[in-house]
């Protein structure tokens, strides 16, 4: 068709174009309304006009008529909408009381399978014979504003539904950690013998019981400390605060010596004595290294020997994690740091995890602008750490 046949002027087809342009960069029905009805105005003549959507999120925007002359109500609106759903848009005589001023009006139906949510609603004074491009374009608005609708409410459901499952988690875990930590107090008690003397058998379950309510603890705070998480990017709120790794590096080591002798494992820390102090959430930070550590435990067989480093150059700090336990494959470690990856394999049969450890260790790496790395051949063992920028906002007093 050539541009002479068609039913649309070019000044239409140019703002055509700017809405769908508009669409692309899926703006809200609230930012996009107030232009649209500008457009509507300048092309459909309209004296006046609304659009609105009942359901949630809900939209009122008015050009020459205020919500408040809105009072038809939502239930009139839906059934007489859904009585003119698929209708051509008709001009008819304009209910009381929006009648007074404009007798005429087109009111088009929103329709979201098959339930009519919304609607926009042209007024006139006067009647009104809208050509072919005009009809036309009308159509392409509704269909604009359809899609608008339908991706407010997508994106409305999405964020209740991201609230409750972090307001669920939250509850979850910290209703689950106050059990965990009375449980671990009397059975450490029980373990200590000042409750008497345990025989073997006793002895035995009681340290079940503790390795079982440690790792369900560990669990926990992973899951409290994921659930801090955006899930599609991983990232979190900061919090950050002046923060030395050194110190924070041994005070974890030596909460894991015990865990450590326990499987019979040597576990050493190597600080660097000119490390520079950093600007950097330490809880995330904490819980990153605590997971390294706690992998090594778990993933390196009785005798071994794990290495906690510090150290840094003039581009950045890092955190080591070094054992020499089982090691990973090639293919294996280019999935290691997604969330709920485990590698099966009958040496890890009776570690219990989550697959959350090294997920939440990368994004702790990213959210500070650096990476998580892991350099291991199979039957050596693994370097698992966290390379930080010394740069923006890890610097104190740098740009956030
Ligand atoms: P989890 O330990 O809860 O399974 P992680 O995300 O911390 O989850 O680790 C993912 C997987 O990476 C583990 O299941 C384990 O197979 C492997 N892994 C992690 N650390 C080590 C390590 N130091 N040595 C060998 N394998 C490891």
């Amino acid at each position: 068709m050539s541009p002479h046949n068609s039913p649309l002027s070019s000044e239409s087809v140019s703002i055509a174009r700017e809405l769908l342009r508009l669409i692309a960069q899926k703006p809200s029905l609230d930012a996009i309304a107030p232009t649209i009805l500008q457009w509507i105005q300048h092309i459909l003549l309209a004296e006046a006009a609304f659009l609105t959507v009942f359901e949630e999120p809900h939209v009122f925007h008015g050009l020459g008529i205020a919500e408040d002359a809105y009072v038809l109500g939502d239930d009139w609106w839906q059934k007489t909408l859904a009585r003119m759903i698929a209708a051509e848009p008709v001009q008819e005589a304009t209910p009381a009381p929006y009648n007074v001023l404009y007798p005429l009006w087109i009111s088009l139906p929103l329709v979201v399978k098959g339930r009519s949510v919304g609607c926009l609603c042209l007024f006139y004074s006067k009647p009104i014979v809208l050509d072919a491009a005009q009809r036309e374009w009308l159509v392409i608005v509704t269909d604009a504003l359809l899609i608008l609708t339908e991706s407010a409410k997508t994106s409305a459901r999405h964020e209740k539904l991201m609230r409750n499952q972090a307001e669920f988690v939250r509850i979850l875990s910290h209703d689950l950690r106050t059990p965990l930590t009375s449980i671990l107090g009397f059975a450490s008690m029980l373990e200590s013998g000042t409750m008497g003397d345990l025989n073997e058998k006793q002895r035995y379950f009681i340290e079940k019981i503790i390795s079982g309510v440690a790792q369900m603890t560990s669990l926990v705070d992973n899951i409290q400390d994921a659930g801090r998480y955006d899930p599609e990017t991983g990232f979190y709120q900061m919090e950050r605060a002046p923060l030395d790794l050194n110190e924070l590096a041994e005070r974890i080591v030596q909460n894991q010596l015990v865990p450590a002798e326990k499987m019979d494992l040597e576990l050493v820390f190597v600080p660097d004595p000119d490390v520079p102090i950093i600007n950097a959430d330490q809880r995330m930070l904490e819980r990153s290294i605590i997971n390294l550590v706690d992998n090594a435990i778990k993933y390196t067989p009785n005798g071994g020997k794990i290495e906690v480093r510090v150290s840094h150059t003039d581009e950045d700090v890092t955190i080591t994690v070094r054992d020499n336990g089982l090691g990973i494959s090639a293919e294996n470690m280019r999935q290691l740091f997604q969330r709920h990856f485990r590698i099966r394999r009958p040496e890890h049969k009776k570690v219990k995890g989550s697959g959350l450890g090294l997920f939440i260790v990368r994004s702790v790496a990213r959210q500070h602008d650096g990476e998580a790395f892991v350099e291991s051949v199979e039957g050596q063992g693994s370097t698992f750490g966290l390379r930080l920028p010394l740069s923006g906002a890890n610097l104190l007093g740098g740009d956030l």
